[in-house]
C-alpha cells in the first residue's frame, strides 16, 4: 500500500482499514511520509469524515504511538479534564491543584494553543523556568506524590497526536469530529487514567459555534471512550465571549492564581467548580454535584488548592516567586485601555476575534516556531449583559512587541456590540452528557 493510495480511498469517501491507518501514522513518525501528503489525508477525513469504527482505531494507534502509564499500583481512581479549547480558558490551571487537594489523582497532558485558542502547555511555560517536558519518570513520580503533574506530548507519550496536532493548526483541519477525537483521547488513555471530564466549549469562541455540532462531538467523545472503557462526562459550557476577564498566558495565569487563593472572576470559578465536582463524582468522592461544589470551594477559600499549585510548580522548577508576587513580573511594554464611545449594554462579544488579535499582539503562535509574547493578552472589563457608560474602559490591551496601532484597535472595537436595550448573559453551564444521555443541569445552575 502507498501513502497516495490511502488519501485517494479517503478523498473517495471510502472507510480505511486498521492496517492502513496504522501505516499511514507510523510511516509519518518514521520520516517516511512527508508533511504534504498527512495534511493531504487529513483534509480528505476533515470532507468525508470517518465511520465509528474507524475513529476508535484512529485513537488506539495514536495512543499506542508511545508508552500508556500504568497508575495501577495507585489506589482510587485517577481522574482527568480536557477542554475542547476556548479564549480565555485557564480552567485547567485551577482544577489540578484543587482536585488533587480533594485528594484525587490526576494526571494531566495537555495541548499548545490551537488556531484562536490558548493552550494549557503555553500558559504554564509563562511562568518562568516551569517545564512540561518531563522524562516519564517523573511525570509518574510527581503524579504519586503530589497528586498532580501537567506535561504536554512527548516523543515519548502520544507522538503522533504532537506532530498531527500542530500539523492540523497549520492545515485548517482542525474541525473535524474524528480527528478531535483521535487528538483528545489517545493523550487522555495514555495517561492511565480511569475516569474524564471533557469541557465541551459551544459559541463563537469555541472549536463549534453552533449547538447541534457542539453536541454531536460531545456525543461522539463520549460513545468513542466508552470503547475504552473510559467513564467519561461532557459538560457542554458557553463559550460566547472569553471566560473570565484575562486572556493571554501570563495574564490567564494571574487569574488563575486569584481563584485559587478564593478571589477571582465568578464565571471562570463556576466552570472550575462544576468540572470539579464532576471530578470528585467520577472518582467516587462525593454524593452529588452540589455538595461537591461546596467541598472545592472551601479548597479554594481555606488555602488548600493554593498551596497544592505551588506544590506542583515548584516540583516543575517553575519560580514560585513570581506567583507569590505578581508585581515582579516583566511588565509588558505597551498597554492600552479602550474606552467605549456610546452608553448601553453589552449585547455580544466576539470571542473568536479576541482570541485571534490576542494571538497577533503576540499571546499565541501564527507559525509552530513562533516565539510567544508571555507578557500579551487583553483585559476584558466589560462582559455580555453589563451597562457601559460613554468614556468607560471596555478592554485593556497588553503586549511587548509592536505597539498595537489604530487599525488594530478598530478590530478590537468590532469585537463588542453595544446595544440600547439591556441584554441577558449567556448561560454558562448548559448540558450535560454522560453514556446514559444528556441531563440538564439545573442541580449546579
Ligand atoms: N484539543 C485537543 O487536544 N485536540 C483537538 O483536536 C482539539 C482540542
Amino acid at each position: 500500500m502507498t501513502a497516495r493510495e490511502i488519501i485517494q480511498k479517503k478523498r473517495d469517501g471510502k472507510n480505511l482499514t486498521e492496517s492502513e491507518i496504522n501505516f499511514f501514522i507510523h510511516a509519518y513518525l518514521r520520516g517516511e511520509i512527508a508533511d504534504y501528503q498527512m495534511s493531504a489525508l487529513l483534509m480528505a477525513v476533515y470532507f468525508q469524515g470517518m465511520s465509528f469504527d474507524e475513529t476508535v482505531t484512529l485513537t488506539r494507534i495514536m495512543r499506542d504511538s508511545g508508552e500508556v502509564v500504568d497508575f495501577s499500583h495507585l489506589s482510587g481512581i485517577k481522574v482527568d479534564k480536557h477542554s475542547t479549547g476556548g479564549v480565555g480558558d485557564k480552567v485547567s490551571l485551577i482544577l489540578a491543584p484543587l482536585v488533587a487537594a480533594a485528594g484525587v489523582y490526576v494526571p494531566m497532558i495537555s495541548g499548545r494553543g490551537l488556531g484562536h485558542t490558548g493552550g494549557t502547555l503555553d500558559k504554564l511555560e509563562s511562568i518562568p523556568g516551569f517545564k512540561t517536558r518531563l522524562p516519564l519518570s517523573r511525570f509518574k513520580k510527581q503524579v504519586e506524590e503530589t497528586g498532580a503533574c501537567l506535561i504536554g506530548q512527548s516523543e515519548k507519550i502520544c507522538p503522533a497526536d504532537r506532530r498531527i496536532y500542530a500539523l492540523r493548526d497549520a492545515t485548517a483541519t482542525v474541525q473535524s469530529i474524528p480527528l478531535i477525537c483521535g487528538s483528545i483521547l489517545s493523550k487522555k488513555l495514555a495517561e492511565g487514567i480511569e475516569a474524564l471530564v471533557l469541557d465541551v466549549k459551544v459559541g463563537n469562541g469555541a472549536i463549534f459555534e453552533d449547538s447541534a455540532t457542539a453536541e454531536e462531538l460531545a456525543e461522539h467523545l463520549i460513545r468513542t471512550a466508552a470503547a475504552f472503557n473510559l467513564n467519561t462526562v461532557a459538560l457542554l459550557t458557553d463559550m460566547s465571549q472569553p471566560l473570565g476577564v484575562a486572556v493571554g498566558n501570563w495574564l490567564e495565569v494571574c487569574e488563575a492564581i486569584e481563584i485559587l487563593k478564593g478571589g477571582g472572576p465568578e464565571d471562570t470559578k463556576q466552570v472550575t467548580l462544576a468540572l470539579g465536582a464532576i471530578m470528585l463524582q467520577l472518582a467516587g468522592k462525593i454524593k452529588d454535584l452540589r455538595s461537591g461544589m461546596a467541598h472545592l470551594r472551601a479548597l479554594l477559600e481555606n488555602g488548600a488548592a493554593w498551596q497544592k499549585f505551588l506544590e506542583i510548580v515548584r516540583a516543575q522548577e517553575g519560580e514560585v516567586t513570581f506567583l507569590e508576587n505578581p508585581d515582579q513580573y516583566p511588565a509588558p511594554k505597551h498597554r492600552l485601555e479602550m474606552k467605549a464611545g456610546e452608553a448601553g449594554f453589552v449585547a455580544a462579544i466576539n470571542a473568536r476575534e479576541i482570541g485571534r488579535l490576542c494571538m497577533l499582539l503576540g499571546a499565541g503562535r501564527q507559525a509552530v516556531d513562533d516565539t510567544i509574547d508571555y507578557t500579551a493578552g487583553m483585559l476584558m472589563h466589560k462582559k455580555i449583559g453589563d451597562p457601559v457608560h460613554p468614556g468607560e474602559t471596555l478592554i485593556t490591551l497588553q503586549n511587548s512587541g509592536r505597539a498595537p496601532d489604530n487599525d488594530f484597535q478598530q478590530m478590537v472595537h468590532t469585537c463588542f456590540s453595544i446595544r440600547s436595550q439591556p441584554a441577558t448573559p449567556p448561560k454558562l453551564l448548559q448540558k450535560l452528557f454522560d453514556a446514559r444521555g444528556v441531563h440538564f443541569i439545573t442541580e449546579i445552575d
